[in-house]
């Protein structure tokens, strides 16, 4: 990417912006295109620089940065994940990301990453349930309401083709506000009183609820062979979601080992207990689902790839759109090593 002759600006898509661009595109085809761009990252896993994401821990929650590259382009997330936000009328998880370009360091785009982080995790949870779920599922369960569900449903219906959604929060005004929004999606949705009842004739089952502890959303005895289980909500240390037990029968599939260890579900298990990578199965050199009545186990944290992924989609949207702002975000005068001369210009100009 050559130097641009005027000031370098960086293309800024804000939240209206983004949001402007998913109804633009559709939802249920961005969730596709997004799981496009996953998959096809996933492809070629080998080549991404990849290291476990840098974590901030507080006794409220967590801040993170997660970095990754190609070798041509370099991209990053800021993102929080803080439970107890929703309290005070703020949300669990919110980001930004930006993508620059590797032969000059110089940032291609920067984006807000909220809505689009729960676009890429509900276009990653689908294009993994399409390799790993039975076939033909119809039914999900979906426990944990809250801000994911919405797009988890709708991206499990556009990719893997459910027709049916059994919802389940401890908070039934979650639990309401899911239902109201899936309405005149195509969905059923079906309002439950339990997890038990959610998970009634399901095939995937999924688990999205935020609470900093190791909570048991899935009792051993609740989870019958065959099914699938998306499990999102279990991504920090000391912060799961499923009862050991489950995990000792699941045939387990994660992102990136090092980074699911110390953050997954499987921080419950042994550190040599075997997991299968994802990018294997994508690739096809690792099987996926291999019989029936086996339980396979997606142990969602989110990784990088995934966020540079949902990055280089929205890059690629946006040429010939009013899709974007441009940014003064780096200060490049006309004579690079003549920083100092531009200031005392600025001091005249302003004078
Ligand atoms: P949110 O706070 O908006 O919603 C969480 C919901 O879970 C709330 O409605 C809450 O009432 C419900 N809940 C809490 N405990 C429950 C229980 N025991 N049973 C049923 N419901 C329960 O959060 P969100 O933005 O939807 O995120 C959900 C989780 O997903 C968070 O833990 C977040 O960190 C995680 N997440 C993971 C990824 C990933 O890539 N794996 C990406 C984004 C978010």
């Amino acid at each position: 990417m050559s130097k641009p002759s005027d000031k370098a600006l960086v293309p800024f898509v804000s939240v209206d912006n983004m949001m402007r661009l998913i109804h633009h595109i559709g939802v249920e085809k961005m969730l596709r295109g997004l799981a496009d761009y996953v998959e096809a990252d996933f492809k070629r896993w080998e080549l991404f620089d990849k290291t476990p994401r840098v974590a901030s821990h507080s006794a409220e929650g967590v801040i993170e940065l997660m970095p990754t590259s190609d070798g041509e382009v370099y991209g990053f997330k800021y993102v929080n994940g803080h439970p107890k936000n929703t309290r005070d009328g703020l949300q669990t998880v919110t980001a930004f990301g930006l993508l620059a370009d590797v032969g000059t360091g110089y940032p291609v785009l920067l984006s807000e990453m909220t809505v689009l982080t729960a676009m890429r995790t509900a276009a990653t949870s689908a294009m993994v349930a399409k390799h790993l779920a039975p076939k033909n599922a119809k039914v999900m369960a979906m426990i944990g309401n809250g801000a994911q569900s919405e797009f988890q449903s709708l991206a499990m219906k556009a990719i893997c083709g459910i027709d049916t959604v059994r919802l389940y929060d401890t908070d039934s005004a979650a639990t309401e506000k899911c239902a109201r929004n899936l309405a005149g999606s195509g969905l059923k949705i079906v309002k439950c009183n339990s997890p038990e009842e959610s998970i009634e004739g399901a095939q995937i089952i999924t688990t999205c609820t935020a609470d900093k502890q190791y909570a048991t959303i899935l009792t051993d005895n609740m989870v019958g062979s065959g099914v699938h289980i998306n499990a999102i909500g279990g991504d920090c240390p000391g912060k799961t979601e499923l009862a050991p037990a489950i995990l000792n029968r699941s045939d387990i599939f994660v992102e990136f080992p090092e980074q699911t260890r110390i953050e997954g579900e499987i921080q419950q298990l042994d550190p040599d207990h075997p997991v299968t990578e994802l990018w294997q199965v994508i690739a096809g050199t690792t099987p996926g689902r291999t019989s029936d009545d086996q339980i396979t186990l997606f142990d969602s944290v989110g990784f990088a790839i995934e966020d540079f992924s949902a990055l280089r989609y929205v890059r690629d949207r946006l040429s010939g759109s009013d899709l974007y702002l441009d940014l003064d975000l780096l200060a490049d005068p006309d004579d690079p090593r003549d920083l100092f001369g531009m200031l005392l210009r600025a001091a005249s100009d302003t004078a």
